[in-house]
């Protein structure tokens, strides 16, 4: 398959990113990795008349700590950059392990986080870790700069609140407080390069090692039109002391809240079993990563 004709355009800063994306607006599409946009392209799904690719915009490929207690992600990290790193491992342990399931090696090193969540597709693996974490991403034009909560970024299926002259330059993730933990699973028919069936994220905060939950965040992938977060789940988590029976319930609910579907990967019935399993193992293993917090 070949890809249409287009015009490509490799801006070498920031303000003339902005500037193309600003005077060719719907005509153009942002070139990151390419995993999505080059398939979508080769398949007459999409056809920009511009590709304006990011590579050589600076400062969009880093991770940054910011002082102990935050990091800010650039939208063009990759996965491998994210599955490999120590401090996003040892703090931000959704995005991590979301990251090392994405794909294969070969796509990991070329799929970024940006990519991924303004993509939107309800099966993606980073969307529901940046969802636990509570992040938050910057989307820059030549008009100004907004931040939105990941939480409210996407609209339904391959659809997001990003406008056509915008550029999402980074995301954003407070480190959680003390005795916090997280963790990922995903369920596809395959170990690897395989969409996901059904992905859930977890985040736990203790009040200490032995202590109840003081914040619980949860997020399920592959379940509805958008990832969701199971706030209704996450009410029951929290005052409670932490115990298998209360995640069994916690994945319950979680599938009360779910509008999966059937398709090649898996039944309706199927799916809604699992939300309630991998609910419960994923908080299990936020559980045990939150009693055993190191600073
Ligand atoms: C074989 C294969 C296996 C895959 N497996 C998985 C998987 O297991 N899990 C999973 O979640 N995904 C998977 N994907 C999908 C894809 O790899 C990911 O969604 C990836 O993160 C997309 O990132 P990218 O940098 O390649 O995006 P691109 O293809 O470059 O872009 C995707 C979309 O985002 C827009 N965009 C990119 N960056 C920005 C930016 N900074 N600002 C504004 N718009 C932007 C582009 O214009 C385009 O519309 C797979 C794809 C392939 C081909």
């Amino acid at each position: 398959m070949l890809l249409p004709k287009f015009s490509y355009h490799e801006p070498s800063t920031l303000e003339e990113a902005l500037q193309l994306l600003s005077s060719l607006g719907g005509n153009a599409k942002v070139l990151a990795g390419g995993t999505d946009l080059l398939v979508r392209m080769k398949q007459k799904i999409d056809k920009p008349a511009h590709v304006i690719s990011i590579a050589r915009v600076p400062g969009m490929d880093t991770i940054v700590p910011r002082n102990g207690h935050a990091v800010t992600v650039g939208a063009a990290v990759t996965a491998r950059q994210l599955a490999d790193h120590e401090f996003i491992h040892d703090h931000f342990a959704p995005l991590a392990l979301a990251a090392g399931r994405l794909g294969a090696p070969m796509i990991r090193n070329r799929a970024t986080i940006g990519g991924n969540l303004v993509n939107a597709r309800p099966a993606a693996d980073l969307p529901p870790a940046c969802m636990v974490l509570n992040s938050s991403v910057t989307l820059k034009s030549l008009s100004g700069e907004r931040q939105v909560s990941v939480n409210d970024f996407f609209k339904g299926p391959g659809q997001c609140v990003i406008e056509p002259h915008e550029l999402m330059l980074s995301i954003d993730i407070d480190t959680p407080p003390p005795w916090s933990g997280g963790a990922y699973i995903k369920l596809g028919a395959r170990k690897t390069l395989e969409i996901s069936m059904v992905n859930v994220a977890a985040m736990l905060t203790l009040q200490g090692p032995e202590g109840p939950i003081v914040d619980a965040r949860v997020a399920l992938g592959a379940v509805a039109p958008t990832p969701v977060r199971a706030y209704a789940a996450e009410e029951l988590l929290v005052g409670s002391n932490p115990s298998e029976e209360l995640f069994h319930q916690a994945g319950a609910i979680g599938v009360g809240i779910c509008s999966p579907i059937t398709d090649h990967r898996g039944t309706m019935e199927y799916r809604c079993m699992m939300i309630e399993v991998l609910t419960k193992r994923c908080l299990i293993q936020a559980w045990e990563k939150a009693r055993s917090w190191k600073p």
